[in-house]
C-alpha cells in the first residue's frame, strides 16, 4: 500500500510536532517553510524574550532589592550593555534554531523545503516550483501581530514586540498599547532598563476572569516594580509630531482626555493569523469571524483533508497548545479515522518580576457554568519561605468543586509563580480532591508549600 502523503505548511513549534508525528505513525511527509528556520517562539517569541528579560531583571535586582538583604555595592558603575544583551540572545537563538532545524533534516522521514506553500486546490499546493498532490494537509503558518485601526498610526514610530527584540538603543519613552503577556514582559523589559514607559489598556478590570485580589495585587506590583500601568483608558488617535514622535490622545471612562507622549508606541494588542498568500479559497478551508483558520475538534479544517494547529487557529497563542495541538494534527493527518483531541488544563503565565500565573477555571468561570464552589486563598506574605526570601508580593487562590472537592483550578501572581502553577497542573490532570491533594508532603520551607497553606485552609487543616 502507498503510503499517504501529508503536507505540513509552517515549520514553527506546531508544524515540527505535526510533521515528526505524521511521520512516526507512517506518513510521507513534505514540510514547507520559507526562511529563517525556527518559528517565533524561537525567533522573536518566547525564547529571545525570556533571554532579554532575565539580564532586565537582575540589573533591576541589583538596583533596588539588595539593601532587602542587608546587601550593598556600588550602582554608579552598574551598566547594562544593550547590544552585548542582544548579541547574547541572538548567538542562543542561534543554536536553538539550528537544533530545531536537525531535528527536522536529520529525520529521514520528512523531506523539507525552504519555500511557502499556496494552496492550488482542495488537494494540491505549489511550494515554489514544485507543484505537490497532498492526501492530506496540515495548516500551522502561525500569527502576525494585529494592529487596531487607530486614526493617525504612522510607520515613523510604530514598533511591534519584533522591533523591542533586536533593538540595540533604547529610545528615551515607549507608550505599550495593552496590558497582555506580551505588553507587561516588554514593558518592564523596557522600564526596568531606563526607558520611560507607560502602559495603557482598555479593559478595567484587567482580567475581569481571575479574582480581584489576585488582579489587582498583580498589577499593584508591577507598579510598585517601576511600571506604570493605566486601566480603562481608551484611545482616540495619534498625532505624529514634528520631531517624529508620537503623540497618543486617550479617554478614561469618566469621560477625562489624557495625553502620552513618546519616541515609540508598542503595539502588543493581539495576533492575527498568518493566512496571507495561502489561497485558502482554493483549498476550501474557512475562517473564524476573527479571521483564523476554523477548525473542529479533531483539529480538522471545513475541507476534512486539511487540519490546522498553533497560533493560526485563533486558539489561545501559547506554545504548550502549539505542540500539543500540532501533535494531534500530525496523528489525525496520519490516521484513517481522526481522534478527537482531549481538552486538557492549559497552565499559562505571564513573566514579568513578580509571575502571574492560572491554570483551570476562575472562580467566576465556575460560577458561569452554575460550578458550585470552594476557595481558599493566600498572600506570601504568610507563606515562611517569601518571607525569608523578602519576595512577599504574592498570592494564591485555589478553586475546588463544592461537590466533589475535585481541584478545578488555581491562579496566583509572586516569585516563582509559572513554576508553582504546575503543581495545580498536575492536581488537574490527575483529578485531585483537595482531601487527596493534603496527603503530600512539602519540604519546608519552600514557596512550593503555599500550595499545602491554601489547601489547608480549604478542608479546615489550618
Ligand atoms: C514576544 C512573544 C513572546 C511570547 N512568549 C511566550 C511564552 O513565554 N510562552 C508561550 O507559551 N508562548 C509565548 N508566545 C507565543 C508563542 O510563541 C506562539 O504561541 C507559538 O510559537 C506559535 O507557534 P506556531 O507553530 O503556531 O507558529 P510559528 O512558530 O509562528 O510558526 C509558523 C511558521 O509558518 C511559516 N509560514 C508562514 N506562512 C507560510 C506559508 N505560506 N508557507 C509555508 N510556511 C509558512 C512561518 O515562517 C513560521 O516558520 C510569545 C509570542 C511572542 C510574540
Amino acid at each position: 500500500m502507498s503510503k499517504r502523503k501529508i503536507l505540513v505548511i509552517g515549520a514553527g513549534s506546531a508544524g515540527r510536532y505535526a510533521a515528526r508525528q505524521a511521520a512516526r505513525l507512517g506518513g510521507e511527509v513534505v514540510l514547507a517553510s520559507p526562511p529563517p528556520f525556527g518559528g517565533l517562539c524561537i525567533l522573536s517569541g518566547c525564547m529571545p524574550s525570556k533571554a532579554l528579560l532575565r539580564p532586565a531583571h537582575v540589573y533591576h535586582f541589583i538596583r533596588t532589592g539588595l539593601s532587602d538583604l542587608g546587601l550593598s555595592v556600588d550602582t554608579a558603575s552598574l551598566q547594562a550593555d544593550i547590544p552585548a544583551m542582544v548579541a547574547m540572545k541572538d548567538a542562543m537563538i542561534r543554536e536553538m534554531a539550528e537544533s530545531a532545524q536537525e531535528s527536522i533534516t536529520g529525520n529521514p522521514a520528512i523531506r523539507f523545503l525552504p519555500d511557502s506553500a499556496r494552496f492550488l486546490s482542495r488537494d494540491s499546493a505549489k511550494i515554489g516550483d514544485e507543484v505537490l498532490p497532498f492526501d492530506r494537509a496540515v495548516i500551522a503558518t502561525g500569527s502576525t501581530p494585529r494592529i487596531p485601526p487607530i486614526p493617525g498610526i504612522s510607520q515613523k514610530w510604530l514598533w511591534t514586540s519584533d522591533d523591542v527584540l533586536v533593538c540595540r538603543e533604547l529610545p528615551r519613552s515607549v507608550v505599550v498599547m495593552g496590558a497582555g503577556p506580551i505588553g507587561l514582559e516588554l514593558g518592564q523589559y523596557l522600564s526596568m532598563l531606563g526607558v520611560k514607559v507607560e502602559v495603557v489598556e482598555i479593559l478595567n478590570p484587567w482580567n475581569r476572569h481571575i479574582d480581584k485580589r489576585i488582579g489587582e495585587g498583580y498589577i499593584e506590583a508591577l507598579r510598585k516594580s517601576g511600571l506604570p500601568i493605566h486601566l480603562g483608558l481608551a484611545t482616540q488617535k495619534f498625532e505624529t509630531l514634528q520631531d517624529g514622535r508620537a503623540i497618543l490622545h486617550a479617554t478614561t471612562r469618566e469621560g477625562e482626555s489624557l495625553q502620552f507622549e513618546a519616541d515609540r508606541i508598542l503595539f502588543a494588542t493581539g495576533r492575527r493569523a498568518a493566512i496571507d498568500g495561502l489561497d485558502l479559497k482554493a483549498a476550501e478551508v474557512s475562517l473564524t469571524h476573527a479571521g483564523a483558520v476554523s477548525v473542529d475538534p479533531f483539529l480538522r479544517t471545513s475541507n476534512p483533508h486539511i487540519f490546522a494547529a498553533g497560533d493560526v487557529t485563533g486558539h489561545l497563542p501559547l506554545l504548550n497548545l502549539a505542540t500539543y495541538h500540532g501533535e494531534m494534527a500530525g496523528t489525525n493527518a496520519a490516521l484513517d479515522h481522526p481522534l478527537v483531541v482531549e481538552e486538557r488544563p492549559v497552565p499559562q503565565s505571564i513573566f514579568t518580576e513578580p509571575e502571574f500565573a492560572r491554570v483551570g477555571l476562575s472562580e467566576s468561570e465556575a460560577k458561569s457554568r452554575a460550578i458550585p464552589v470552594i476557595t481558599g486563598y493566600l498572600p506570601f506574605s504568610d507563606l515562611g519561605r517569601a518571607i525569608v526570601n523578602r519576595q512577599t508580593d504574592g498570592a494564591m487562590k485555589i478553586i475546588a468543586s463544592a461537590k466533589t472537592r475535585e481541584i478545578l483550578g488555581a491562579e496566583m501572581f509572586g516569585a516563582g509563580a509559572a513554576d508553582l502553577i504546575h503543581l495545580m497542573g498536575v492536581a488537574l490532570s490527575l483529578r485531585a480532591t483537595i482531601d487527596s491533594y493534603q496527603r503530600i508532603l512539602h519540604i519546608h520551607p519552600t514557596m512550593a508549600e503555599i500550595v499545602r497553606y491554601v489547601i489547608d485552609e480549604m478542608t479546615g487543616a489550618l
